[in-house]
């Protein structure tokens, strides 16, 4: 698998990063897995303006699924289109959501996507095994595990602390986890992690690579995130940035 980063700012879009986006590649195929404010930029910078072959959105806070709306508009004017219905694996209300962002009251976005409501479990889309799992989050949210020839990849979404986290992490090569919050200041429950919690759940997971996202650049402070999260686990980290490339 390899993992492109086309986001990774936490809650709104970032000097320096549109909001989460990562797209996981193999054998050609190309799942892309959320789809925030500003990451249809960045899918035309690393990737391809129609790059992916379906797409997985975790919830529907805007930071993770607004420029699908966006999106939209591409699929159904290309002037070469309409392109086929793109497979669209998203919390129940997704086809409502979309359909409002993008603008119309009485519009539908179903000749655009193909709709498949995500719920806790495991499944194929392309070459990949997926596991989704609740995360412990305000609104309907999924943590994601994407498994393809003997390699795991797995995916926090946005979360506080949870067992789930911890069973879709178990042993992943790669542990793609947020880290909005700072340690050692009052944070909301039930929200996100802090670099030392996305390091505990690392640890206790047993992943064998760390990397930090959904940094809030404008609040937090990538050395504190990083200093607090090698408090908690002692393999390799780092804070991802739109346009690193990883294989996993
Ligand atoms: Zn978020
Ligand atoms: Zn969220």
């Amino acid at each position: 698998m390899r993992l492109t980063v086309l986001g990774c700012a936490g809650s709104f879009p970032g000097p320096d990063s549109p909001c989460s986006a990562y797209l996981v590649e193999a054998e050609g195929f190309r799942l892309l897995v959320d789809f925030g404010s500003g990451a249809l930029s960045t899918l035309q910078r690393y990737a391809g303006l129609h790059a992916p072959d379906a797409i997985i959105l975790t919830h529907l806070h805007c930071d993770h699924m607004l420029d699908a709306a966006s999106y939209v508009v591409v699929r159904r004017y290309a002037p070469d289109g309409p392109y086929p219905a793109l497979p669209v694996y998203a919390p129940s209300g997704a086809p409502d959501r979309l359909a409002l962002a993008y603008g119309q009251e009485d519009s539908t976005v179903e000749d655009v996507y193909q709709f498949y409501g995500l719920q806790p479990g495991t499944f194929p889309i392309g070459p990949f095994t997926v596991t989704v799992d609740r995360m412990n989050h305000p609104i309907e949210t999924y943590g994601v595990r994407l498994e393809h020839d003997g390699r795991v990849l797995c995916y926090s979404s946005d979360t506080a602390p949870c067992e789930a986290l911890l069973r879709l992490a178990q042993d992943a090569d790669l542990f793609l986890c947020e880290a909005s919050y700072l340690d050692g200041v009052e944070n909301p429950p039930d929200l996100h992690l802090t670099g030392r919690e996305a390091g505990e759940a690392a640890t206790k997971a047993g992943v064998g690579r760390l990397l930090l996202t959904h940094l809030v650049a404008a609040w937090g402070s990538e050395a504190l995130t990083v200093e607090a999260a090698g408090t908690a686990y002692d393999g390799p980290l780092e804070v991802v940035r739109a346009g690193a490339c990883y294989d996993v």
